[in-house]
């Protein structure tokens, strides 16, 4: 039989009437010849609630506990649509991430996974059954202990399932009718994409577009699943969405195809810390083994060579989640106490966001920086740090010119036109 891989994400299964709705998606699908595995999220909300009971219980929570809480959400949705479906003649089965079992590292909260053994699965479609529906976003480590895999996590379930069942296709159901050129709550200006290629996916959901969690992406490039974006409230068939595929499958090239924009970051810059051999590896070490995701990095010229100050001492500025200053403060002054590097203060700035704009058209295009700062110039928008790659360049700038910025920038490259 061929295989398909659908996907709800949480407004998609928000209440019963809407897990009736994914469910008679999945009914057409069935009708039409395929077996279906439907990987669930939690109805939306509920993983947010879940994550601040945890919070509220134990400060410092212990990473497994947290993981037990935060996986049950979509154990609720999974067994609700295996109902639903059997509640429409459909042969259907739920499976927890235990089940199957899918087997991920035991990093808690950050899980990846390791196998997806198809046996279990397998058995049960030779039995006549029409759908496995698998609770999206949680897995068994070694040890046994249930593990998430972080938020967003039921898309790369869903690709990973694809991919372990050499699926036709894995279709992502969600509240937008595909992938824009932004994010289309930030300007109605936002036009869909009838595909875009991984690469540009991959940097636009690492920068922060939440529509596809990164390693969702990285998975269907590595395995080649034919991955797509699309509607679970509207009426959709074999065109709808965006298909996300290799580069030359694209007709459409423009230089810049997306802006992305990540809200929550927060700058930190150590004030006069020795220029010599070692000193980055001495402060970005402690910081990697305290779990802070270091993003930017700038260090300045060494005050003794401009003629500043007698001592190689330089500023060092990074960049980090908001939620992980506490953690990235500690590691610092810890270090500090232990002798392994010296600064004489910590400058934080937790009001900062990231405005990205991504293109592979950029490997062959100069001229993409200078449009990008000149019209954030153009808004009296500050750049507080800069940074770039191959097919993408962000800038770090106040949270409150955030969706000024995205929607200049969406304009300055006409993003709105084909
Ligand atoms: P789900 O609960 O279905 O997983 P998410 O909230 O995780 O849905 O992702 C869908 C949301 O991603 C959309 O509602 C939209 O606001 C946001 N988004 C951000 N960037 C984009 C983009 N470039 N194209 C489409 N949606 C985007
Ligand atoms: N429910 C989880 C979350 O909210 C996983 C997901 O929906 O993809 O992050
Ligand atoms: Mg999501």
């Amino acid at each position: 039989m061929p295989l398909l891989v659908m996907k709800f994400g949480g407004t998609s299964v928000a209440d019963l009437a809407r897990i009736k709705n994914a469910a008679e998606k999945v009914k057409r699908e069935v009708e039409r010849g395929y077996d279906v595995i439907v990987i669930v999220s939690a109805m939306s909300g509920k993983t947010n609630e879940l994550v601040g009971w945890v919070e509220q219980t134990s400060h410092l929570y212990d990473a497994r506990e947290y993981d037990a809480v935060v996986s049950a959400g979509e154990n609720v949705t999974a067994g609700l649509m295996a109902l639903t479906l059997q509640e429409m003649d459909i042969p259907a089965r739920s499976w927890q991430g235990w089940q199957v079992p899918i087997q991920t590292t035991s990093a808690h909260s950050a899980a990846r996974f390791v196998d997806i053994p198809r046996a279990n699965i397998d058995t049960k479609f030779t039995e006549g059954f029409k759908v496995a529906v698998v609770a999206g976003f949680q897995g068994v480590s070694p040890e046994g202990r249930i593990t998430t895999l972080g938020r967003g996590g039921s898309d790369t379930t869903a690709v990973a399932f694809a991919a372990a069942f050499d699926a036709e296709r894995c279709d992502i159901y969600t509240d937008v009718d595909g992938i824009y050129t932004t994010d289309p709550r930030i300007t109605a200006k936002a036009r869909k994409l009838e595909k875009i290629a991984f690469e540009e996916m991959l940097e636009l959901a690492s920068l922060g577009a939440k529509v596809l969690q990164t390693r969702s992406v990285e998975l269907a490039m590595r395995y080649k699943v034919r991955l797509r974006v699309l509607s679970s409230f509207e009426e959709t068939d074999e065109n709808s969405g965006t298909l996300v595929c290799d580069e030359d499958e694209i007709m459409e090239s423009k230089v810049v195809s997306g802006v992305a924009y990540s809200r929550d970051e927060a700058k930190l810059t150590l004030v006069t810390v020795e220029d010599r051999p070692g000193v980055a590896s001495a402060i970005f070490g402690p910081l990697a083994e305290a779990g802070v995701n270091v993003d930017m990095i700038v260090q300045n010229i060494s005050e003794k060579d401009i003629g500043g100050s007698p001592k190689d001492v330089t500023d060092m500025t990074f960049s980090c989640p908001v939620n992980q200053v506490a953690r990235a403060r500690k590691a610092l002054e810890d270090a500090r106490d232990a002798g392994h590097i010296s600064y004489e203060d910590l400058v934080v700035d937790t009001d900062v966001a990231k405005v990205s704009v991504v293109g592979i058209g950029m490997r062959s295009h100069a001229g993409v920086a200078a449009k990008m700062f000149s019209s954030l110039a153009a808004e009296n928008i500050n750049i507080k740090v800069i940074g770039t790659s191959e097919i993408k360049i962000s800038v770090l700038i106040d949270r409150k010119y955030m969706e000024l910025a995205v929607q200049a920038l969406h304009d300055a490259f006409d993003l709105e036109k084909a």
